[in-house]
């Protein structure tokens, strides 16, 4: 298949400084963990990007002096010199595909609480460091903006021996001392630093002209630019300094990467931001006040919006992180005019909740990312079958569709047999809660290539028990029947059942799911943490049902800390007029009424009443079938649970296993491969 002619403007090149960009897609700066402790996986992880047609590939921020670093977190590092070698593995890989590598060289200030080097963070002006650490940061003298100054030069020039095209300046996420020079809460100097908007902007224009000095001949400098802190008057906002910044640098850089402040904003989930281009509003006029090429992001999965933000002159180049991470080949495959295999990013923030949990990344719908180097996983290629063998697939949820997917990628004839009418197991549940519709993208892209295979025999409605399969004489045989809600209160609170839950009528996702009637008021006890708790009470809210969250947490839904929700789901639960009860467990449970204690003074009780009682704590694997058939292992040659029927975990675990297990299938290697290929630091 050939390019749709409506799609060219997107592989025009474009020039940025004394570089040009091959084309219009271009990954901007997304961390992923791998960073200076792992720089072989970090280089197979960024080219396998070029490889499938990204025009410019950033790195994550780097830091550039041990008073700013990130530990525990493994991000980039260019300290000094000894650092090039690892960063040339990355450079040269990329440069291979032809794409232009961009570094974006980081000072996090009062951001970094330096676990590593133990030295004491700066700011602007003295003040707490980030987060909750008793840490605070002094004020930087004239002695420490000069040598702030010399070490982004030094920096700079170092990145250019790396073999980067793209030096960033980084401006953004409320994370970088250049931002918080910016920012009147953060900066409360008299010098000729503070005050004003142009002494605020003072070092920052210093810095972009320094390094444009130092490298910019051949090298471009880009300068990464939150234009609004989506805090109304409380922070930066587009319309008024974000503007006024915009004009005073504009001819400066090389190229504006634009975007919104701080990260839970720039990466908002769908949950959050549905669409597609949802930072133009805050975006758009920066290419009003500048000649130079702008760049900018907002979860850009469709070539027609891509080319839409092209031609209306809202941007330049597509920004993309998750985008990429979701599909490395997104720009090939509209190159190639296979629009309906590009794998769509769902915006669920699995890929940054591995950065915050400082952990290698990962995705939910690419279930290599992170894996090129250390099992040399590839996201379009897959070896060949080792037989001609059969293999039976049962279940269709994400575990199910992605491993028979990849087994009839393999060539395996692939019989999937699922129980009920749909495809997509929690997917298609899932996908119906408030907020979560791009979940079904999980099921859509995969049930949309097998139906076009020959060799894949899909059938629905098909609830198969071990007699069946014993029958079907098929050799290998994956069970990815999945799991269910517990219904007697068991989680990470409660070991035993809980008392009375035999007396009253529970509630599960699953009944809610099946269309089960919610009566009066719903009391929800959500020992789970991540989003189920809260987007059931959002459903029962917009129901009308009265609503009671209850949480042995400190916060709702605490784990989505992790993916940046947390704050923006429980300002909407108490917007939406649940009732809120944290760091309460129940404690008994009887008709119409519950008994809860706070976690920390189980003497301190109170009774809740209720109409209808949602539990919301752990799930039982659906493995019975699995169990069974183990008594006949000897008929097959391959016999194992994937997915929630083997843990039930995150849908990105259910992905990454089914790919696994189909990868390994008649393979001597198999979960274990991980630890057979690892980066240990050389003891020189
Ligand atoms: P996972 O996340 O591991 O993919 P899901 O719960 O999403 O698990 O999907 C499991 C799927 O397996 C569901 O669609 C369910 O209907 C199906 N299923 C469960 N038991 C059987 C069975 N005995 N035969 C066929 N399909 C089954
Ligand atoms: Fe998108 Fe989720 Fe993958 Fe991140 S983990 S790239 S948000 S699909």
């Amino acid at each position: 298949m050939s390019r749709d002619p409506r799609y060219d403007i997107l592989f025009e090149p474009v020039k940025i400084g004394p570089v040009t960009a091959p084309n219009r897609f271009y990954q901007v700066p997304h961390c992923n963990v791998l960073g200076h402790g792992r720089p072989r996986a970090e280089a197979a992880n960024r080219a396998v990007k070029a490889e499938g047609g990204w025009g410019v590939i950033c790195t994550q921020e780097v830091e550039i002096h041990p008073s700013s670093e990130l530990t525990p977190f493994i991000e980039g590092r260019l300290w000094d010199d000894r650092d090039i070698p690892q960063h040339r593995l990355m450079t040269d890989a990329v440069h291979e595909y032809g794409a232009l590598t961009g570094i974006e060289l980081v000072y996090n200030a009062f951001h970094a609480t330096n676990h590593y080097s133990r030295i004491a963070p700066m700011a602007p002006s003295a003040m707490p460091a980030h987060g909750v650490n008793p840490v605070q940061a002094r004020a930087m003298s004239k002695r420490d903006i000069a040598d702030l100054r010399r070490w982004y030069v030094d920096a700079a020039k170092r990145s250019r021996k790396a073999g980067y095209d793209i030096v960033y300046v980084y401006c953004g996420h409320n994370m970088t001392v250049l931002q918080h020079f910016l920012k009147p809460q953060y900066n409360q100097r008299s010098d000729e630093y503070g005050g004003s908007l142009e002494n605020r902007v003072r070092l920052t224009k210093e810095i972009l002209v320094e390094v444009k000095e130092a490298v910019g001949h051949d090298c471009a400098v880009a300068f990464r630019f939150a234009t609004d802190e989506l805090m109304g008057a409380h922070g930066l906002q587009a319309e008024s300094e974000g503007r006024d910044i915009v004009a005073m640098l504009a001819e400066i850089p090389d190229l504006w990467d634009v975007n919104v402040s701080d990260w839970g904003n720039d990466s908002s989930t769908a949950r959050f931001e549905p669409n597609e281009g949802y930072q133009e509003p805050y975006t758009a006029f920066v290419k009003t006040l500048t000649s130079k090429p702008v760049v900018g992001v907002g979860r850009f999965t469709s070539a027609d919006a891509m080319v839409s933000q092209i031609s209306r002159g809202v941007l330049d180049l597509i920004g993309a992180a998750r985008p990429s991470i979701a599909d490395p080949f997104l720009p090939r495959k509209i190159d190639q005019g296979r629009i309906d295999e590009i794998r769509e990013c769902i915006g669920c923030n699995i890929c940054v909740a591995q950065d915050n949990l400082a952990a290698p990344i990962r995705c939910t719908q690419n279930p290599t990312q992170g894996e090129e180097w250390k099992q040399g996983w590839h996201p379009e290629r897959i070896d060949a079958a080792a037989s001609d063998d059969a293999v039976l697939v049962v279940g269709g949820g994400p575990a199910g569709l992605e491993c028979a997917l990849q087994l009839a990628n393999r060539g395996y004839a692939v019989t999937l047999a699922e129980a009920s009418e749909t495809l997509g197991g929690r997917v298609s549940r899932e996908s119906e809660l408030p907020g979560m519709a791009s979940y079904a993208r999980v099921r859509d892209y995969r049930e949309n290539l097998l139906r076009q295979k020959q060799n894949v025999d899909i059938y629905l409605d098909n609830r198969l028990g071990a007699q069946d399969i014993v029958d079907l004489e098929i050799p290998h045989v994956l069970l990815a029947t999945g799991s269910s809600w517990r219904r007697d209160g068991v989680g990470r609170q409660h070991h035993y059942p809980l008392p009375g839950v035999d007396q009253v009528r529970v509630l599960t996702p699953d009944d809610v799911f099946r269309g089960e009637a919610l009566a009066g008021k719903v009391l929800i006890y959500d020992d789970d943490h991540y989003f189920m708790g809260s987007t059931l009470a959002e459903l029962c809210r917009n129901r009308g049902h009265e609503v009671c969250l209850l949480t042995p947490e400190s916060r709702v839904s605490v784990w989505t800390d992790n993916t940046l929700e947390q704050s923006k789901i429980q300002q909407r639960v108490l917007l939406l007029g649940v009732e809120v009860i944290v760091s309460h467990r129940l404690l008994s449970l009887a008709p119409g009424v519950a008994t809860v204690a706070n976690v920390y003074a189980d003497d301190q009780q109170q009774q809740l009443a209720f109409d209808s009682l949602l539990l919301v704590t752990s799930r039982d694997s659906q493995d019975a079938l699995y169990q069974e058939l183990l008594a006949f292992a000897d008929r097959f040659k391959t016999l194992r649970a994937i997915g929630d029927c083997n843990a039930p975990g995150t849908v990105a675990a259910a992905v990454y296993d089914g790919h696994s297990a189909a990868r390994y299938l008649e393979s001597d290697q198999d979960v274990y491969a991980p630890l057979f290929t690892r980066e240990i630091p050389a003891l020189d």
